[in-house]
Parts: structure tokens; C-alpha cells; sequence
């Protein structure tokens, strides 16, 4: 099905998902930047530009891996601080693999961080207790992504935003295939040389081609409950931002 992994027992995917991210979590930073050719960084700031942390807000990084959204999320609603006043935002940095907590906290912080270990298909949050809920690369390794997005809703307050920075499709041929060429050959191959781990990468690169399309993920979204949800493209869809409303 469009949805994804309905071939894969949930279980045995959140093994295999464990499995990739204890065997890339020292090499992480560096192999994103060589996959991407350092363009996830820009993404990254068009989601969190996107997400628009202000000061006081709670604000949950959900998959949050070694923090990269959240310092953003940080500086961001500290930077309005420091332009108009209130209070400090906080932002929780939430992640199922500690090994991937412990690579962030290593790389440092922002006052405004918290960093926790959970799941995003059974969050350890009271009902409608924060402001803005994001989750980046995340979501395509969930066993249950309706359950994650459910749970998503559940946690935000009234009028709160759901952020979620995914890759997607392409959106023309001239940029599908070049995609194809870098996905399936570039980066297995960079997984080989770099991380030792040919077969991990080849994971990702399969996970991405599964994962709903565009309208497919905003429709799922919506059956979550989330309102005016709207869709941002990537470099030609080779990523793409969809962001919603709690109402
Ligand atoms: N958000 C970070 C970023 O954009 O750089 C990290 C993205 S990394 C590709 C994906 C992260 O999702 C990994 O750190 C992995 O441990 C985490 N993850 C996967 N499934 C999860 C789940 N069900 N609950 C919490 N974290 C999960």
C-alpha cells in the first residue's frame, strides 16, 4: 500500500530502525552532510523558520535525533526574547535511541534544552501540553505513523502547530532522476566507504521510496485532526515541510 511497511511486521521494523541508528550514530553528522551534499542544513532552517519558536512557547523535537532542530528552535524564540521580552521558551529534544541523546548532548546545548529518551508512538507528555510539536527525518521510521501523528495531536494545546520536515517525492522527471542516480548508487556507496555500512543506507535510501507522497502524508495528517494543513517543497520535492494546526 501507499502507506508504507504494511510488509513488515511493526516490530521487526523497530528492530531494524534500532539497528540503523546504533550503527550511524557517531558517523551521523558528517554522513548527513555527505548525503545531502549539505543541503539538509538549509532545509533544516526553512523548517524551523517554518515552525516559528517564540519566547515561553513548549516545544517538542520529537525524533529529534542529536538536536539539530532544536538549537534552532533555541536560538530562534531567544533571539524574539531578547527583541520583545517573555519568558524562556523550552524546548524537549525527544529521542527512542539513546545512544543518539548522548551524541547531542555531547555536541552541546542550548539553555532552553531538555534532553529526554521516548517514543513517538506513546509520548510521555500530558494531554495538550505543548505549543508546537516537530519532528524532522523522524517520521518515516515510525512503525505506526498514524499512531505517532494521533499522539502528535493529543500532546498539543489548542492552536498549537505540528511541523514535520520529511523527505518526499520529486516533483518533476529531470529532478526524479538525478534522485534515483544519487540515492541509489551515491549513497550506499558513501555508506560503504564512509560509515562501513553499505546495507544500513541502502535501508534509508529503500524507507524514502516507501514513504506516503505528498498529498498522501497531508491526508494522513488530517485524519489525525489537524487543520489548514499545507505542504512547502524541497528542492523539487526532494524534501518537503507539512504543517498543520491543532484546533
Ligand atoms: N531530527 C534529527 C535531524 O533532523 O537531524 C534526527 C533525524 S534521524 C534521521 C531519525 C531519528 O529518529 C533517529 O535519531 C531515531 O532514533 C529516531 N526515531 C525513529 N523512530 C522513533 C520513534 N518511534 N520514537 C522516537 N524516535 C525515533
Amino acid at each position: 500500500s501507499s502507506f508504507g511497511f504494511r510488509d513488515v511486521d511493526a516490530r521487526e521494523k523497530v528492530q531494524m530502525v534500532r539497528g540503523v541508528f546504533n550503527s550511524v550514530a557517531s558517523n551521523y553528522d558528517l554522513m548527513n552532510d555527505l548525503m545531502s551534499v549539505g543541503v539538509h542544513r538549509v532545509w533544516k532552517d526553512a523548517a524551523a523558520a517554518k515552525l516559528n519558536a517564540r519566547p515561553g512557547e513548549v516545544i517538542l523535537d520529537v525524533a529529534g535525533g542529536t538536536g539539530d532542530m532544536s538549537r534552532r528552535y533555541s536560538k530562534m524564540a531567544r533571539a524574539a526574547q531578547e527583541r520583545r521580552g517573555g519568558e524562556d521558551a523550552k524546548v524537549i529534544v525527544l529521542d527512542y535511541n539513546a545512544e543518539m541523546i548522548l551524541a547531542g548532548v555531547h555536541k552541546g546545548g542550548e539553555p532552553e534544552m531538555v534532553w529526554s529518551v521516548g517514543d513517538a508512538m506513546s509520548l510521555p507528555l500530558p494531554d495538550a501540553s505543548v505549543d508546537a510539536y516537530s519532528i524532522s527525518f523522524g517520521i518515516r521510521n515510525v512503525a505506526d505513523i498514524p499512531v505517532a501523528l494521533k499522539e502528535a495531536r493529543r500532546v498539543l494545546k489548542p492552536g498549537g502547530r505540528f511541523m514535520c520536515l520529511e523527505f518526499s517525492r520529486p516533483t518533476t522527471a529531470v529532478m526524479r532522476k538525478a534522485y534515483d542516480a544519487w540515492s541509489f548508487n551515491a549513497i550506499p556507496a558513501i555508506g560503504q566507504l564512509v560509515a562501513k555500512d553499505r546495507d544500513s543506507y541502502q535501508y534509508l535510501v529503500e524507507s524514502i521510496r516507501r514513504f506516503p507522497d505528498q498529498q498522501t502524508f497531508k491526508t494522513m495528517i488530517e485524519d489525525a485532526g489537524f487543520s489548514r494543513v499545507s505542504v512547502t517543497n524541497l528542492t523539487g520535492g526532494v524534501a518537503a515541510i507539512h504543517h498543520g494546526w491543532a484546533i
